[in-house]
């Protein structure tokens, strides 16, 4: 097989006979040898059956069910495991990731890329604050991270087979793709596009979601947060041995005693607050490692049309 796209769908029945369409266009341009792999999210709509329907058109659309919703990235991270083709493209189910690019992916790859990500220099139909807030928490991500994470970047990329191996190899819970597809290397390239506001229906990312998807991104990809708390410690620590040397000179050279009720306050309260604060971090990190921990599969299937039942990923 030499063409694999991963589509993960949750609630999509407005938008997914559209994108089917489009992706049968485009591809069909570039080869006949490909599978487009639907991975149901658990919508609570009639996008399933919408993709069975498909399947039944044309077994080269596949479809994987998941048993319950588990989020974009663990939906993606299904479909990778499930994939046979040489190169694979993820792209979303709502358009906004145009497929006419697919093309040039392509060639890009067969040109000896192994990693293309589309690397997003406009995007209509978003707000201000979800342009902001995501171009901030990406340069705050690289200067957090060891690894370069590419600005603006999205999950709409193409990976080479070895490229999917690896990543499958990656078996961690809190999944943020797009750093992991840095993180294995290979010869990686960018290609710009201008993302485009959703076909239809609504987002599947409001704010919370986000937030979650940037504190996997940090905390998955950085220990900075935890050095942060020895630096302030330090800080305070010398604060206070600064204020004790005072007290102490003005005691043995004159007759003054240092007084002060409000100052013993307000640093008690200080270093209360910095000492949860970093609790909670170091929470957030044990909070991790007890799911790692637990070791459950990432994901569950329920069923699949048109793919071999791997028992890898089954329940017994
Ligand atoms: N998605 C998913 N599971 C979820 C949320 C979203 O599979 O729990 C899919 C969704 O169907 C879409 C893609 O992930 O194909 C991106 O979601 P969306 O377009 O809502 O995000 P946005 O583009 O607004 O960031
Ligand atoms: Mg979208």
């Amino acid at each position: 097989m030499e063409l694999s796209i991963i589509v993960p769908c949750f609630n999509e029945e407005q938008v997914i006979r559209t994108t089917n369409r489009r992706l049968f266009d485009e591809i069909s341009k570039i080869t006949s040898d490909f599978e487009i792999l639907y991975v149901n999210d658990g919508s609570s709509d009639a996008t399933y059956g919408i993709l069975c329907s498909l399947h039944e058109e044309d077994t080269r659309a596949k479809v994987i069910n998941l048993s319950r919703n588990f989020g974009h990235q663990i939906a993606v991270s299904a479909g990778l495991d499930n994939a046979e083709g040489n190169a694979v493209v993820i792209i979303d189910a709502d358009l906004q990731d145009p497929p006419h690019l697919i093309a040039a992916m392509v060639d890009l790859w067969r040109a000896g890329s192994q990693v293309v990500y589309g690397r997003r220099i406009k995007r209509s139909g978003e707000t201000w604050f979800k342009l902001a807030t995501a171009h901030w928490f990406y340069s705050v991500l690289n200067k957090l991270s060891d690894v370069f994470i590419p600005q603006d970047v999205g999950d709409f990329r193409l990976l080479d087979r070895r490229a999917v191996l690896a990543l499958r190899a990656m078996p961690e819970r809190n999944r943020f793709l797009r750093g992991m597809a840095s993180w294995v290397g290979f010869r990686q390239t960018a290609l710009d596009y201008h993302r485009d506001p959703r076909f239809a229906g609504e987002t599947k990312y409001p704010l919370r979601r986000m937030v979650r998807l940037a504190g996997d991104g940090i905390l998955s990809f950085s220990v900075v947060p935890l050095r942060v708390s020895i630096w302030i410690g330090l800080c305070a620590a010398a604060l206070s041995m600064v204020g004790i040397f005072y007290a102490l000179v003005l005691r043995l050279l004159t007759n003054v005693w240092v007084e002060g009720f409000t100052l013993l306050f307000v640093s008690q309260l200080f270093i209360g607050g910095v000492q949860l604060v970093f609790l909670g971090v170091v929470g957030e990190y044990i909070g991790r490692i007890f799911a790692e921990v637990k070791n459950r599969p990432l994901y569950i299937v329920a069923e699949t049309r048109g793919i071999e039942e791997s028992l890898q990923n089954a329940v017994f």
